[in-house]
């Protein structure tokens, strides 16, 4: 077996389970490529975890166990399947979704590895060449634990000459419609790095219906396809979607349809946010709840767009369209943006502007979406609820 020796002093953070190896605390190792399977040993040469090769990140690989003995092979998924699924049984019944996640990576005991439930249609994602290098073992074991009607996979490192799409199954036709809190929702799992919806937002939507919607102008920036607002839409008196990208129109009036709301009542804009901001502001136009759930990065013709640096003058724009007694909805994902960071920043925004507001409640993950006690990024979604009296 291939080895990767500590670094003098590193072990304890090892020893207490933090679960991704970090290439900077590595003092000597094999050569070790992606896939490979290795021992973790501290500098006195004592066993701590074996681990495996995928980068991602700051990350040289995962620890998959601690026992020594311990293989690595189709049982070893098939036995964390199990766990897994025996930990969402709860999902499988809940009146109104059929959509959620089965297996969340380093919280269920394989980091790198996500899969996903789409009404029976299973999606795989791969965030390493070294975890798919463990594909067959990964797909038989999910053939006997899960139910399914199809699978299909993503890969989510670079690599030209691997393919994401259909694995095996019953081939669905897409768009595939899910139902999520009574909800309905195109998805596509053969389509570009997204689905159409993000499943670890599914509390947070069903909060925006129930609370910040009733007779509400809702404006959901970043609105992707539209999910939050379609929710919202259910309750609002009217709701505005806004993307930069030319898609986002279309799936948007197609997830209004699916749910029975004309897309001609609801405003959809095919525009920068902040560009936005500049003609709300010349229209007059007000919100009484305003999401805010952009990419950690973008970037477009004439600027990039990073949550850590920029997230500041979103709320600052927000601020200036919002109605009175009205409520702002701040999530991120990125994973290095703490919760203290972000509330932080936030807090210092409406200070500064000098706003009365209070916080009505911050959300994190759905336990669908499993944490990992030891490993704080995999907390990696934040969204805080606030109503501003101006
Ligand atoms: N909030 C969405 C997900 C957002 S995904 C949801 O819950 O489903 C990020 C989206 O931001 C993409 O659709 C992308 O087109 C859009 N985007 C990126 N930069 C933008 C900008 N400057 N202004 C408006 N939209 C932007």
């Amino acid at each position: 077996m291939k080895t990767a020796i500590l670094n003098k002093g590193k072990e304890d953070k090892y020893f207490n389970q933090y679960p991704l190896i970090e290439e900077e605390d590595i003092f000597r190792s094999h050569n070790l490529k992606e896939g490979d399977l290795f021992y973790l040993m501290t500098s006195t040469d004592v066993y701590i975890a074996t681990c495996y090769v995928g980068r991602q990140h700051k990350g040289l690989g995962w620890v998959l166990s601690y026992d020594k003995d311990e293989q690595i092979n189709r049982t070893f998924f098939h036995n964390k399947f199990e766990l897994a699924l025996e930990e969402r049984q709860y999902f499988y019944h809940i009146d109104g979704t059929n959509a959620f996640r089965l297996f969340n990576g380093e919280g269920d005991g394989v980091g790198g590895l996500t899969i996903d439930n789409y009404d029976g249609h299973l999606l795989i994602q791969w965030y390493s060449e070294g975890i798919y290098a463990f594909r067959d073992d990964v797909i038989n074991a999910i053939k006997s634990v899960f139910n399914y009607r199809s699978i299909y996979e993503k890969t989510r490192f670079k690599n030209d000459n691997i393919h994401s799409g259909f694995v095996l199954g019953e081939s669905a036709e897409f768009p595939i419609v899910i139902e999520e809190n009574h909800t309905f929702y195109n998805v596509d799992l053969d389509e570009g790095r997204m689905t159409g919806i993000f499943l670890d937002q599914k509390e947070v939507r069903k909060k925006l219906r129930d609370y910040y919607s009733y007779e509400r102008k809702v404006l959901n920036l970043f609105s992707y396809t539209g999910a939050f607002s379609v929710i919202a839409a259910k309750e609002a008196v009217e709701t505005t979607s806004v993307d930069l990208a030319n898609r986002s129109r279309t799936l948007t009036e197609e997830n209004f349809g699916i749910n029975a709301i004309d897309p001609n009542t609801q405003k959809i804009f095919v525009m920068d946010t902040f560009d936005f901001y500049k003609y709300a502001l010349r229209h007059n136009l007000k919100y009484d709840t305003i999401v805010i759930d952009p990419p950690s990065f973008a970037r477009n013709k004439k600027k990039t767009f990073s949550v850590m640096k920029d997230y500041n003058k979103l709320i600052k724009g927000a601020l200036d369209i919002l109605a009175y007694n009205g409520s702002l909805i701040l999530s991120t994902n990125h994973s290095m943006y703490s919760l203290k960071a972000f509330k932080n920043m936030a807090k210092r925004v409406l200070d500064e502007a000098g706003v009365d507001y209070n916080v009505d409640e911050v959300m994190g993950l759905p336990k669908d979406f499993k944490t990992h006690p030891h490993y704080k990024p995999s907390k990696y979604l934040k969204v805080i609820f606030i109503t501003v009296k101006h």
